[in-house]
């Protein structure tokens, strides 16, 4: 994609002087700026906003991006481009200014926005929400250990027996108390991924094996769900965050098993898939599903579906965003399919990287096969 006309505030943004009819990637690369995503993810270069909106015919809108200039000085920018089918308005533009533009070539209008002080803004709120949850955490974890060691205790018999009622209600308090710290651990990650400090520490781990015991924590938490694992595999070895990826299974399935308030079964399937060297997950429910409306934005901040809402399930809407997150960081893929009332299916994969690392400044060597 080349310049046709920009105003003067480009060179602002640019931190350069994009010449007319200059190819974006060469001026670009010629003066070493660099495009990020919000997450610092480097853009490549066949997937510039402009380019995108020209080879696609369709609007791009409300990008977010970040420009390294060539001083090195980082821009947040909030970028549209919106192509012109018809050229209807260039020929009110004066001549010099639309210099011999062939009638077939599409032109793409791309509005560059400084988001500097909204994402200032944001830093704040997010710093204020990262504390606020620092200092939550630690209150919060005492009251649910103590609840835990007074029930342990009590049961025991080496103390005072708690009468039923008493016991009820420590347990509500533990419940309650593990389900805020939590919810603060939650709400920390969201704040790491907003900030960019999301680290991965990935080790060599046997996926099935990990399957198994998060199917086995979560299935004691229900007896109204039948949770089965089917997989041929009797292990593989990955190498990924056990961690995360713990949490994007134990969300999933908490998800499924919150979603099918009837009860119902839930089956887990891991597969290898030889071609693409990649681990691949299905977790199948037959719980209320997603409204059709909802589907589409459903890996976003807050989405939560028109049903759950109206049935009064609580929730906070991050824990699917958080697994694109980390599914994606580990170079894997999730989606889903659903149908309300019928049930959800939600995949994903992981990358079967073997245990080759170098960190070299910002890049991750990995060597990829299937044994
Ligand atoms: P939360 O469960 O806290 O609301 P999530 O990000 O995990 O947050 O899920 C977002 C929304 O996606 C849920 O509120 C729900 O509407 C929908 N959802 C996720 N998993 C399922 C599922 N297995 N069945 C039906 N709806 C689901």
């Amino acid at each position: 994609m080349r310049l046709l006309m920009a105003n003067d505030a480009a060179a602002v943004l640019w931190g350069a002087e994009w010449p007319r009819g200059q190819p974006q990637e060469e001026f670009l690369h010629q003066h070493g700026i660099l495009l990020f995503t919000p997450t610092g993810q480097p853009l490549p270069l066949d997937d510039l906003t402009g380019s995108r909106a020209m080879a696609s015919g369709e609007p791009v809108l409300y990008r977010q991006l970040v420009i390294r200039r060539p001083d090195g000085t980082r821009l947040p920018v909030m970028v549209d481009a919106i192509p012109f089918t018809s050229l209807s308005l260039l020929p009110r533009l004066p001549q010099e200014m639309t210099p011999a533009l062939p009638s077939a070539e599409r032109v793409v209008l791309v509005v560059y926005q400084d988001v500097s002080a909204l994402k200032e803004a944001e830093r704040l709120k997010d710093q204020f929400i990262s504390l606020a949850t620092h200092e939550l955490r630690t209150p919060l974890t005492i009251v649910a250990g103590y609840a835990d060691r007074l029930l342990i205790r009590a049961a025991r018999g080496k103390e005072h027996e708690l009468d039923d009622w008493q016991r009820e209600m420590v347990q509500e308090m533990k419940q309650a108390s593990w389900h805020l710290a939590s919810l603060t651990e939650e709400l920390l990650d969201v704040t790491r991924v907003q900030a960019g400090q999301f680290q991965l520490e990935r080790r060599s781990t046997d996926l099935v094996a990990l399957t198994r015991q998060v199917i086995e924590q979560i299935q004691a938490t229900t007896d109204r769900h039948q949770l089965t694992f089917h997989t041929s595999l009797a292990q593989l070895w990955v190498m990924i965050d056990s961690c995360r990826i713990e949490q994007v299974l134990s969300n999933l399935l908490s998800n499924a098993i919150k979603y099918s308030p009837e009860g119902g079964p839930i089956e887990i399937t891991l597969k290898e898939h030889a071609e693409t060297h990649e681990a691949r997950f299905r977790i199948r429910d037959q719980g209320m599903g997603i409204p059709r409306v909802q589907q589409a934005h459903l890996f976003g901040r807050f989405v939560r579906g028109e049903n759950v809402r109206v049935a009064g399930i609580r929730g906070t809407g991050l824990g699917l965003y958080l697994c694109r997150e980390l599914i994606e960081r580990h170079g894997g893929q999730i989606s889903f399919e659903s149908e309300e009332g019928v049930g959800s299916t939600f995949f994903f994969s992981l990358p079967c990287t073997k245990a080759v690392y170098q960190e070299k400044g910002n890049t991750l060597h990995e060597r990829t096969d299937s044994a």
